[in-house]
C-alpha cells in the first residue's frame, strides 16, 4: 500500500472544518488510491470539540484513512505536512478595525508559516482559506523562506464556483459545458468574476449572454455578495460549500487541470497583467504534475481592467497595512 499523505486541517472543530474532514478522510481531497493521515490543528480550548470529530471520523471507518492527530502545537501539527489547509483565523468582530484584524491573524499564519518552514514536507501545498485568505497567505509565506513562494495559496475556488453556477442558471446551460472563466484578484466583495475568455458549449461566454448591464449589476455583484447572502438565508455562514471549494482546489493542483480549460487560484503574482510582483492575487491557472500556471496572453479588455484594477489596489494596500504592522 502507497505510504500515507499527510494532510494538516487548522480550525478543525470549526463549522467549514467539520465538512471538511469526511470529504478528505473519504479520499476526495486527494483521490482513492491515496491513503491520508489527518493532523488538525485547533486552539485549547477546542481542542475536545475535535476530538469529537475525531470520534465521527473514526466511526465512519473509511479505508483510506491512517490516523488521526489533534494538537494544539503548530510544530506537531505541520510536522511532515504534505497539504496544509489552512482554515482557522480571526473572524472580524463588531467595532474591528481592518488594522486590528490583519494584526490578530498575523498573531496566527506567522507562527503557522514559521511551523511549515520549520517541519513540513519538501513538496507542502499550502491553501489559505481562513480570511483575509490572500494575505493571510502572504504573511505565512513571508514566515516560510526556505519553502518555494509558490507553495501557498489562497482559495477563490468558492467564488469560482458560484460564478460557474450563476451564469449556468442565466443561460440555461449546464456548469459541465462551461470552461475558462477566471475570477481575479482578492477575495473579498472587490474579486472580478470574469466571462470574457469563457466559454459555454463552445461558445464566448460574453456574447451568449450579450447583457453588459447584467453582468454589471447582477453577475458580479451577486458573485462577489454571494456569502453575506447565505448568512442572511441560513443564519449561519456558508460551510458545505466552502469545504467543497477546498477541495476542488488541492485535487485540480495535484490532479491537473482539463485540456483546454483552466481554474482560479489566488498564487503568488509573477508580474502577469499587471499585478505587483509578490501580491496572492487570483488568476486564472492550469495545473498538471502538481504544479501551476498562470495562464499567459489573455486580452484584458476596459471593463475588466478596471475590475481587476480595483481589487489589485485593495491587496496592494493590504500588504502595505501588513508590512506597517512588521507582519512580513
Ligand atoms: P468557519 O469554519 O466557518 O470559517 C473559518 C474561516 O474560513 C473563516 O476565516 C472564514 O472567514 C473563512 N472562509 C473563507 N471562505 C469562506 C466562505 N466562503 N464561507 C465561510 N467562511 C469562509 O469558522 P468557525 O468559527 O466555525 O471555525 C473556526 C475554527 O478555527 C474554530 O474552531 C477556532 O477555534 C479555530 N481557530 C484555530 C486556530 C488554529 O488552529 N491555530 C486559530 C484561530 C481559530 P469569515 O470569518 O470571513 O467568514
Amino acid at each position: 500500500p502507497r505510504t500515507p499523505v499527510n494532510v494538516t486541517v487548522t480550525g478543525a472543530a470549526g463549522q467549514i472544518g467539520y465538512a471538511l474532514l469526511f470529504r478528505i478522510a473519504s479520499g476526495q481531497l486527494l483521490g482513492q488510491d491515496t491513503p491520508v493521515r489527518l493532523r488538525l490543528l485547533e486552539i485549547t480550548p477546542a481542542l475536545s470539540a475535535a476530538e469529537g470529530t475525531a470520534m465521527e471520523l473514526d466511526d465512519c471507518a473509511f479505508p483510506l484513512l491512517a490516523g488521526i492527530d489533534i494538537t494544539d502545537d503548530p510544530n506537531v501539527a505541520f510536522d511532515g505536512a504534505n497539504v496544509a489547509l489552512l482554515v482557522g483565523a480571526r473572524p472580524r468582530t463588531k467595532g474591528m478595525e481592518r488594522g486590528d484584524l490583519l494584526e490578530a491573524n498575523g498573531g496566527i499564519f506567522k507562527p503557522q508559516g514559521k511551523a511549515i518552514n520549520d517541519h513540513a514536507a519538501d513538496d507542502v501545498k499550502v491553501l489559505v482559506v481562513g480570511n483575509p485568505a490572500n494575505t493571510n497567505a502572504l504573511i505565512a509565506q513571508a514566515a516560510a523562506p526556505d519553502v518555494p513562494a509558490e507553495r501557498f495559496t489562497a482559495m477563490t475556488r468558492l467564488d469560482h464556483n458560484r460564478a460557474l453556477s450563476q451564469l449556468a442558471k442565466k443561460t440555461g446551460s449546464s456548469v459541465s459545458e462551461i470552461r475558462r472563466l477566471t475570477i481575479w484578484g482578492n477575495h473579498s466583495a472587490t474579486q472580478y468574476p470574469d466571462v470574457f475568455h469563457a466559454e459555454i458549449a463552445g461558445r464566448n461566454a460574453a456574447e451568449v449572454v450579450d447583457d453588459e448591464k447584467w453582468l454589471a449589476d447582477e453577475f458580479i455583484p451577486t458573485v462577489a455578495k454571494r456569502g453575506a447572502a447565505i448568512i442572511e438565508a441560513r443564519g449561519a455562514s456558508s460551510a458545505a460549500s466552502a469545504a467543497n471549494a477546498a477541495v476542488d482546489h488541492v485535487f485540480t493542483w495535484v490532479n491537473g487541470t482539463a485540456e483546454g480549460d483552466w481554474t482560479s487560484m489566488a498564487v503568488p503574482s509573477d508580474g502577469s497583467y499587471g499585478v505587483p510582483e509578490g501580491l496572492i492575487s487570483s488568476f486564472p491557472v492550469t495545473t498538471a504534475d502538481g504544479s501551476y500556471s498562470i495562464v499567459q496572453g489573455l486580452e484584458i479588455n476596459e471593463f475588466s481592467r478596471a475590475r481587476i484594477d480595483a481589487s489589485v489596489k485593495e491587496l496592494s494596500e493590504e500588504r502595505e497595512a501588513v508590512r506597517a504592522l512588521g507582519l512580513i
